[in-house]
């Protein structure tokens, strides 16, 4: 067993029903289902992630859940947070906006700079309703607010670990 060293809150926020749950769930448990659940309060869930060979990273995944709506109470949520994944839908271009307001919050409330990637989640839909965001502009300002971005889809997996992963290596580097 390889030694285990850091522990890092992530937090998983964006607007409803972009599939921030389905994402925590396919990382954790591998599982995805259609049936959509409506997040209560905070869920969490942990997960050990190699980052590198023989060296380990646990996560604490914070689900933001029905918390979504109520701003007042978002600052305690965010407390002690070392990386953010910040969703967004692909078959939903309003969901792209509101995402922009999610990480422009969270970094108002914290005040120490930490690594944020933007998942644009559900891209399995995108062959049957076509693209209704410019990539252009996702790149453009995931660039300027230093950030990585990755398409993934809960429901085939596709890119789900790779995006763990990579937030993962930026807040060990953080550390190191
Ligand atoms: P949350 O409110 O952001 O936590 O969203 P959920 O994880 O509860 O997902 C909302 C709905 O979208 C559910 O019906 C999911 O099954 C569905 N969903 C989540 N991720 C994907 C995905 O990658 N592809 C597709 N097609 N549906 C997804
Ligand atoms: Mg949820």
């Amino acid at each position: 067993m390889s030694e285990q060293i850091f522990t890092f809150k992530t937090i998983v926020i964006g607007p409803a029903a972009v599939g921030k749950s389905s994402l925590i769930r396919r990382f954790v448990e591998n599982q995805f289902s259609l049936h959509y659940k409506f997040t209560i309060g905070v869920d969490f869930m942990s997960k050990v992630v190699d980052y590198e060979i023989g060296k380990s990273a646990k996560l604490t995944l914070w689900d933001i859940g029905g918390q979504e709506r109520f701003k007042v109470l978002r600052r305690s949520f965010y407390e002690g947070t070392n990386g953010a994944i910040v969703v967004f839908d692909l078959s939903r271009a309003g969901t792209f906006s509101k995402m922009k307001e999610w990480l422009s919050d969270v970094r108002q409330a914290i005040e120490i700079d930490f690594p944020a990637l933007i998942v644009g989640n559900k891209s399995d839909l995108i062959p049957e309703i076509g693209i209704v965001i410019d990539r252009n502009e996702i790149e453009q300002y995931s660039k300027k607010e230093n950030t990585i971005y990755i398409e993934t889809s809960a429901k085939t997996g596709d890119n789900v670990e790779k995006a763990f992963l990579e937030l993962t290596q930026r807040m060990v580097q953080r550390c190191i």
